[in-house]
């Protein structure tokens, strides 16, 4: 790819700009973004950020990886958005974008008559369907605690060779768990994902999930750089130094979120990264004298504790824990 919305970048140069976008209510905002083209032919992958804007990790990846990439040494380009929600960036905001209240992460492919957070979904859809492959840089948000773990899409069309090489894209990521996640049937969470409409366009994608809390260090940081120089090596555009392999991968089948009925107290019993087993109690919320559960939570099936809700209070309609099912 040579262009970045209508700014031509030569062969072995790279450029970043504020790219303005407008919806049709008058609100409007900047999408961080950037370009390298390689000296030499070859793919064109787009690496996303922030489409949650307190998840930090992978926002300060991917600013790294736009000033450490040579496009003298690269074949092909990358492009990417480095704070896709960028006033839930600048306000610390949790979720959604403060403008108008609504989670990028529900509404793509977008909407061009829709508010503004779905116009930033429609821009971003445009950057990215230029792309061979793309990844979106995930963490938990700032009340999420989350163990690492890396999102593929199985496309509704039956292309298994996307969905083979999404896989490939996210054993790559060098994690430990990988879980895969489709369009529809019973559990279908990624609706209105940016990766999962990305994959339904034809394109790998992979959403890598690292860090949480509101944190960044240089650990959780740089596990989100390592796989995106790891999956830059395996696509033969750009060499790792070195290549990071994690030969103790699980894939985990599904995914499921356990949710409050109530406002409570919540009591969390396992941790992220934690092994459970079928039927094993996960935690309750009580009212908020504690003199009184209101619901309890029990492990669906065997698996590993993905996510949990770090906050003692719980709200009705919130997912407390995430538990990806292996096998
Ligand atoms: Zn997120």
């Amino acid at each position: 790819m040579t262009t970045l919305f209508y700014e031509t970048v030569k062969k072995g140069s790279k450029l970043i700009k504020d790219i303005p976008v407008q919806a049709p209510d008058g609100t409007s905002t900047v999408l961080p973004c950037y370009i390298i083209n390689g000296a030499e032919e070859g793919p064109d992958i787009c690496i996303t950020s922030g489409v949650h804007g307190t998840e930090y990790p992978g926002i300060a990846a991917n600013l790294k990886l736009y000033h450490d990439i040579d496009p003298a040494k690269l074949k092909g380009s990358i492009s990417g958005c480095i704070m896709c929600n960028y006033e839930a960036f600048l306000h610390k905001t949790m979720f959604v974008n403060p403008v108008d209240g609504k989670n990028l992460n529900e509404v793509f492919p977008g909407n061009p008559n829709g508010t503004l957070t779905e116009i930033i979904a429609t821009t971003l859809m445009q950057l990215v369907s230029c792309s061979d492959y793309h990844i979106d840089m995930h963490s938990g948000d700032r009340q999420e605690y989350l163990n690492p773990y890396v999102f593929y899409h199985k496309n509704s069309a039956g292309r298994s060779d996307i969905d083979e090489t999404a896989l490939e894209m996210a054993k790559a990521y060098a994690l430990d768990y990988i879980a895969v996640t489709e369009f529809y049937g019973e559990g279908a969470s990624d609706i209105g994902n940016f990766y999962a409409s990305v994959s339904e366009l034809g394109i790998p994608c992979i959403q890598p999930e690292i860090g949480g809390l509101g944190l960044v260090d240089e650990k959780t940081k740089m596990l989100h750089y390592n796989g995106l120089r790891n999956v830059l090596d395996m696509l033969g555009m750009y060499k790792a130094d070195p290549r990071t392999v994690n030969n103790n991968q699980t894939l985990l089948e599904s995914f499921y979120r356990l949710k409050s009925q109530f406002d409570g107290v919540f009591n969390c019993y396992v941790e992220p990264g934690e092994l459970v087993k079928k039927g094993q109690p996960l935690g309750n919320i009580t009212n908020m004298h504690a003199d009184k559960v209101l619901q309890e939570f029990t492990a669906e099936a065997d698996g590993v504790c993905c996510w949990r809700m770090a906050s003692l209070a719980a709200n009705k309609g919130d997912a407390l824990l995430a538990m990806g099912v292996s096998g």
